[in-house]
């Protein structure tokens, strides 16, 4: 059996534990906020050397939040290991970076995307249910010192920050670090939809004139320029552009489940199968991805009962 689309890119989600409560990531009924769950260590580094072994190249590890996870450096050095092309990259709310980036970064980290959604604190105790945000902007500056790239990456949701956008560009501008908006993605157990705003509208609502680079390999994001900015400005448009065709992820869950997509439920689990047999973990692995469906994410989260949350999957 041979996979008949190229798999690259994996994100591990490490445990579904954060230190941050962001209304749109948790689920919104106590009764489905997911068990506590870690990976296991030995067991997540068997999974890496299989999906290293069918090609994927680039680990990105997330969570919950993966910063959280007293294994972190450890599961970079060994993703590092498993080959000289292995790219390494992390998701993070940022607060713990200040401390932990000079760490990561000797672990092998080489890429950070550091999430931040307004730059006010009152906005972000509401959005986050904490008092964080000087240490997220501690943690950009030391992310900034340490890790060769360094992303931040905002949901726009309507009437929450959207007004904020053009702040947080000077602001990237200022740190001289790349920032992207994500459109507000449907989720089974988050907020209803009416916050949702595409991103084509909040870039035409922004005061520079851009002009579109190239998309480059299987990003999600489309870039931009401005002759005022040094930085490069990317859309994620899940909802509004589904960029299906050119996916070449996985993503591993903390309690060994293999999915395909965020939004289909089906899946396998790697960790239980590679207990077993890696033969059939493979061949397990193949199936789940020639079985993925290319069909947007608009829409389809509500109906699938089985569509772990946000704070699961790590976005
Ligand atoms: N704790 C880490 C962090 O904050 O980046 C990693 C996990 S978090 C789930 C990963 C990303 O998913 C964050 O940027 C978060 O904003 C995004 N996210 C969560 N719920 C989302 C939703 N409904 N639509 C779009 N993005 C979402």
């Amino acid at each position: 059996m041979r996979v008949k689309h190229p798999i690259q890119y994996l994100r591990v989600s490490l445990l579904n534990k954060c230190n941050l409560n962001c209304f749109y990531c948790r689920p919104q009924n106590e009764k489905e906020v997911p068990e506590w769950n870690r990976s296991n260590p030995d067991k997540c580094k068997q999974a890496l050397s299989l999906l290293y072994s069918m090609g994927v190249r680039k680990i990105r590890f997330t969570g919950g939040e993966p910063t959280l996870y007293k294994e972190l450096p450890d599961l970079i050095t060994f993703s590092k290991s498993l080959g000289p092309d292995v790219k390494s990259a992390l998701t993070s709310n940022g607060i713990l970076l200040a401390k932990l980036a000079p760490e990561l970064r000797l672990a092998g980290l080489d890429s950070v995307n550091i999430s931040i959604d307004t730059l006010d604190p009152t906005k972000f105790t509401s959005i986050t249910s904490r008092d964080y945000l000087d240490r997220v902007l501690d943690g950009i500056t030391c992310a900034k010192e340490y890790i060769p790239e360094v992303k931040l990456n905002t949901v726009v949701m309507k009437g929450v920050n959207d007004d904020e956008v053009a702040n947080l560009i000077e602001f990237a501008n200022s740190m001289k670090v790349n920032i992207r908006f994500i459109e507000y993605m449907p989720s089974r157990t988050g907020t209803p939809h009416y916050k949702y705003i595409s991103g084509n509208e909040i870039r035409n609502s922004l005061p520079y004139e851009f002009s579109a680079l190239g998309q480059s390999g299987a990003s999600a994001a489309r870039y931009y320029k401005a002759n005022n900015l040094d930085i490069k400005v990317g859309f994620i448009n899940p909802v509004s552009h589904s960029f299906c065709n050119n996916c070449n992820r996985l993503r591993l869950a903390a309690d060994g489940k293999l999915y395909g997509c965020l939004f289909d439920g089906r899946n396998i689990n790697l960790f239980e199968l590679l207990e077993q047999d890696d033969i059939k973990a493979q061949q397990e692995t193949i199936k789940l991805v020639n079985d993925k469906q290319f069909q947007g994410c608009s829409g389809v989260a509500s109906s699938q009962d089985n569509l772990p949350s946000f704070l699961e999957m790590g976005g």
